[in-house]
């Protein structure tokens, strides 16, 4: 339904001229995220500036109730930043400043829609670096990161983005600006921070963020190690985890990803190989050494075709180019994929690709892998013609087959990029009825109205009946302007 001209006059106000986007031209752009297969028009785009807009927008639509979707870079692959019912969806890309950069406390804190890497950027001359390196890190938005709880190839050794948010601004679903931690590690009570990572934008809008800087390790070694099939490379993961080794990163493709890879990027990759792991190893001169030849070492135990260090760091960056770019890659190979993101424990992993292959022959489809063999963290793109409905169907019978294959050896429904429209329905198979519900509550905390990223997160009809329903408006439409 659209906006009435007085909703839309009092955020013009708020926003100013240039801050409000209402033709249909310009909300095209904001339909889908990049999981494209969910689609929702926003009613109107508010691209504000400073968090004064933010929380007036959300007062505004809390006492009208409207939906809110909040959106940083729109990189989700979630159906996350996209309106389902319509509403303001609220971009918060050109809150993009960094606020400070606090050596001392080794912190940084910067609004959402700071672009992950020019954190980065912003401290390398210095020594330092924000360790959350999604794949989409040179797009994406910390904001995004934080509602997402991203993870990322070197997440294995670092930790995911909680592990390196301190602090949280917060625009609440009740329209209230609350701050979350702060700069010392440790602060008395709930560890509502902790809470709100990872909430996907169903709490509030995050308008700023202290993080975590690390100071640069002393030496990276990059390892490239080819194998004849992916369950040998499968095999050698789990073995240099059990040797005690934690690389930096440990990334796995399979040999149609390599292939589109090299067409598309000119990594260099073995175009024979069946697979391929990526090994990153990071620290101490002498211990990245010592730790390159053990797991040089035991690559060859499981046959490697190939071990190859990078020379250089055009070479390293060559090689993490490949694997950065591989979702846009298979676009030589496919009109459409579905991207599954489940997790199984790493011990699994030889499992997992043998089942894969299975439901791959079953469907008679193509199936690309990607994945952050590390944490068991798997990515595989199912190929299909879009312009064929009935292999639309038999991709999304195996995306479903392939969940529940994860589930059954011990993994989760959602590995990294979070839950959004796309998984809310799968909870169902991992919590209870009562952790449903707990969350329904707790959310209800934050957003007592029901306006926030409307299903999004969790299924909308639960069980028992608490469900999460956006209750009526405050005062009746327009009364309040
Ligand atoms: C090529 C490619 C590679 C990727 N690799 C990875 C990877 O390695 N690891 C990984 O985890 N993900 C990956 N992703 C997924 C995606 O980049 C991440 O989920 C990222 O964190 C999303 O950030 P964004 O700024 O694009 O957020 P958006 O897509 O705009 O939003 C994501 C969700 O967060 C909410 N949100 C956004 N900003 C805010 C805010 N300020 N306050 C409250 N809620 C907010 C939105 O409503 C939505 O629900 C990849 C995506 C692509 C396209």
């Amino acid at each position: 339904m659209p906006l009435s001209p007085a909703v839309v006059k009092e955020l013009e106000r708020i926003l100013g001229p240039e801050g409000l986007v209402t033709t249909p031209e310009g909300r095209l752009v904001y339909e889908c995220d990049m999981h494209t297969f969910y689609k929702g028009m926003p009613d109107a785009v508010a691209l504000p500036t400073r968090t004064e807009q933010v929380q007036a927008i959300v007062v505004l639509c809390r006492r009208q109730c409207l939906p809110v979707v909040p959106r940083g870079s729109g990189t989700g692959l979630i159906g996350g930043a996209m309106a389902p019912r319509g509403g303001v969806m609220v971009s918060l890309n050109r809150m993009d400043q960094i606020l400070e950069i606090d050596l001392a406390n080794r912190c940084a804190t910067v609004q959402s829609g700071l672009i992950n890497l020019s954190l980065t950027r912003a401290v390398s001359d210095r020594g330092y670096f924000f360790a959350p390196d999604p794949s989409s890190q040179m797009v994406s938005s910390i904001g995004g990161n934080v509602s997402t709880n991203a993870g990322g190839p070197h997440c294995l050794k670092y930790g995911i983005t909680t592990n390196h948010v301190l602090g949280l601004e917060m625009v609440t679903g009740r329209g209230e600006l609350v701050h979350l931690g702060g700069k010392v590690m440790d602060h008395p009570g709930y560890d509502l921070t902790g809470v709100a990572v990872g909430s996907e934008g169903t709490f509030g809008l995050v308008t700023a963020i202290t993080v975590r800087l690390l100071h640069a390790p002393e030496a990276v070694k990059t390892v490239l190690a080819s194998f004849a099939t992916i369950v040998e490379a499968s095999e050698t993961v789990s073995d240099i985890i059990a040797a005690g080794i934690v690389p930096a990163a440990l990334e796995m493709l399979d040999a149609v990803i390599i292939r589109a890879i090299n067409a598309g990027v000119g990594a260099g990759y073995p175009d024979s190989a069946g697979a391929v792991l990526l090994i990153e190893l990071d620290g101490p001169r002498a211990e990245v050494e010592v730790q390159g030849e053990r797991c040089a070492a035991l690559c060859r135990r499981h046959r490697a075709l190939e071990v190859r260090v990078a020379r250089d760091e055009a070479e390293r960056a060559l090689l993490w180019k490949g694997r950065k770019e591989a979702a846009g890659a298979v676009g030589r190979l496919t009109s459409s994929y579905l991207l599954q993101d489940a997790v199984v424990p790493r011990s699994k992993l030889p499992q997992i690709m043998r089942e894969m292959e299975t439901i791959a022959a079953r469907h008679g489809l193509l199936i690309a892998n990607v994945f952050h063999a590390g944490d068991g963290n798997l990515h595989p793109l199912i190929c299909y013609d879009d312009r064929q409905p009935e292999e639309l169907a038999r991709a999304v019978q195996a995306n479903e087959e392939l969940l529940h294959a994860c589930i059954g050896l011990g993994g989760s429904v959602t590995g990294e990029h979070g839950v959004g429209v796309d998984k809310a329905k799968n909870l169902t198979l991992q919590y209870a009825e009562a952790d449903l519900n707990f969350m329904y509550r707790l959310r209800r905390v934050f957003d007592p109205g029901g306006i926030m990223n409307p299903e999004k997160l969790l299924p909308s009809h639960p069980a028992c009946g608490e469900g999460f329903r956006p209750s009526r408006p405050v005062l009746p439409t327009g009364s309040w302007i």
